[in-house]
């Protein structure tokens, strides 16, 4: 019976470059995957108006958060942490009976 003779360093080190090499090009394909995975699913949200888009005041990152059950938004800006005002009032919000009227805030005519 013939045993294998023990690689050199030199061979296990040529062996673990080629499975690096493999590694890195199977995540880089991944990645591309993931990537183009991500695109469709947004784009396909976006056409059904299920993304709501934000800009975080702070860093200027674009906040873009599905509109579908069971995903809570969970109000900060995952780039740098900046807390959104949950209180934060919008138009629908804002009652004009004690406040007065839309017009009373439109620019003046000259
Ligand atoms: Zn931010």
């Amino acid at each position: 019976m013939s045993r294998k003779p023990k690689p050199t360093i030199r061979q296990i080190e040529a062996r673990l470059d080629e499975m690096t090499q493999s590694v890195n090009q199977y995540i880089g394909m991944l990645i591309g995957e993931l990537d183009k995975h991500n695109t469709l699913i947004l784009k396909m949200l976006q056409r059904e108006g299920l993304i709501d888009e934000k800009e975080c005041p702070k860093c200027e990152g674009i906040i873009r958060t599905p509109l579908l059950d069971g995903l809570e938004d969970n109000g900060d800006c995952p780039y740098c942490g900046y807390v959104f005002d949950d209180e934060q009032t919008t138009l629908e919000d804002y009652d004009f009976s004690t406040n007065g009227t839309l017009s009373d805030y439109a620019p003046e005519e000259e």
